[in-house]
């Protein structure tokens, strides 16, 4: 029998009983920040349950980690605290369970209308890095920036190759995105120019958002990595392709990245999208013993990019990929970033890189949709090379579930001018 809420669910809903995923909420203007599921069209608020005393297993019965105003210290207690919240909220939640379903006064505290709320960002976030884990797109990044005869850089098979990203910028699903300034240079040796952004681009990515941390000079082995793994979201890192091209040798971005990157405000645990799991792709050469994994996962989560372009109504879909087109997995990742000893922390976010399939209409940002600006996009009626200001765009990604699904909902933001 099929897990089923007392509150009415769309079967088309990213958030049926299945889901559950952590967000943080206010459910009002100027009313404090607090954790929350959602669940349906509605904020499930964590801190109400909690005061209501319905978290009464043994680890989260005296915790005060739903009062918070992130969920740092929730993701910090590990696996054994997020699967008892999790039975807790899906028996609560459940038909067959009266202690809310029949108590109006709790549901009317507890359960918020999902479009009346203002959602947060769901952690504060220490540290980001951002991997480059998808083949595809290392491929077609390395043609373009370095031609055709070695795209893929020689260490690629053997490391998860990342860069450290700025925390400070990180934004939620909806903040409007300034143009960034910067040098470019245009071909050849032509002097750079500064200016704003000529090739400002959106990537496709998720990000991989870190529970329990290590201890400095402690790596977290491989095959014990998921445990360090909270859950995901939608991350949309977005580049500006000149700032990116005439700065990144040989360190790697830097302006050309860091003055904005999105993530939605759902965090879909681990946990809840094991129905999804299946296998990465076999890796050839084998890696390393030490990035060895005994089960080697990866998820079945559809992705989509639609772009609004400046002044219209309608959106269009420019992109469908698969996070299941990942070479390098996220436990291959997290324990590839600690190996040298570096700790990470509770709330720190591992992006993926963009996510691109094998087929044009799978790439995961515009440098490769439009071949760094070569074959402009037809958008309902118009064309675009990179982005302009006005132009939206929206991330989603999903898992179809059999009668239901497991959704992220979207990541989108809005392009505005520079500053003068
Ligand atoms: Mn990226």
């Amino acid at each position: 029998m099929a897990l089923k809420s007392f509150i009415e669910v769309h079967p088309d809903s990213h958030f049926p009983i299945q889901n559950l995923p952590y967000g943080v909420f206010r459910p009002e203007p100027g009313s404090a920040a607090r954790p929350g599921v959602a669940i349906g069209d509605y904020v499930l608020d964590l801190s109400e349950i909690a005061s209501a005393g319905l978290f009464d297993g043994p680890i989260l019965k005296n915790s005060d980690c739903f009062s918070q105003p992130n969920l740092n210290k929730f993701m910090a207690m590990g696996r054994s605290a997020w699967k008892e919240a999790r039975a807790t909220l899906q028996g609560l939640l459940s038909y067959t369970e009266p202690a809310l379903r029949d108590n109006a006064a709790l549901r009317q505290k507890s359960l918020v209308p999902m479009n009346k709320v203002e959602m947060l960002l769901p952690v504060a976030v220490g540290d980001y890095t951002d991997f480059f884990s998808s083949m595809h797109h290392a491929k077609n990044c390395g043609t373009i920036f370095r031609g055709p005869e070695n795209p893929i850089p020689a260490n690629w098979f053997h490391i998860p190759i990342a860069y450290h990203g700025r925390a400070s910028s990180i934004v939620i699903s909806g903040t409007d995105i300034i143009r960034p300034r910067g040098q470019g240079r245009p071909t050849g040796n032509t002097p750079p120019y500064f200016g704003p952004s000529l090739k400002l681009d959106f990537e496709l990515e998720m990000g991989a958002i870190v529970g329990p941390g290590n201890e400095l000079g402690k790596p977290v082995d491989v095959n014990e990595a998921a445990n360090h793994i909270f859950g995901l979201v939608l991350l949309n890192d977005w580049s500006a392709r000149d700032i990116q091209a005439w700065e990144y040798v040989p360190l790697g971005p830097f302006l050309g990245k860091s003055f904005g990157t999105t993530i939605s405000p759902w965090i879909v645990t681990l946990d809840a999208l094991e129905p999804f799991a299946c296998d990465a792709p076999k890796q050839e050469p084998p890696p390393l013993p030490y990035l060895a994994e005994k089960i080697s996962k990866n998820y079945d989560i559809a992705l989509e990019v639609q772009i609004k372009p400046a002044g219209q109504e309608d959106s269009r879909v420019v992109t469908k990929s698969n996070f299941n087109h990942l070479y390098w997995t996220l436990t291959q990742q997290l324990a590839h970033h600690t190996i040298n000893g570096c700790n990470l922390r509770p709330g720190d976010l591992l992006g993926t890189g963009t996510i691109s399939g094998p087929e044009p209409e799978s790439f995961g940002c515009l440098l490769e949709l439009t071949w760094n600006g070569q074959n402009p996009l037809s958008l309902n009626g118009t064309s675009r090379k990179f982005l302009e200001d006005g132009d939206e765009v929206t991330l989603t990604g999903c898992c179809k579930g059999n009668g239901y699904n497991v959704g992220f909902g979207t990541c989108s933001g809005k392009i505005i001018p520079s500053h003068p």
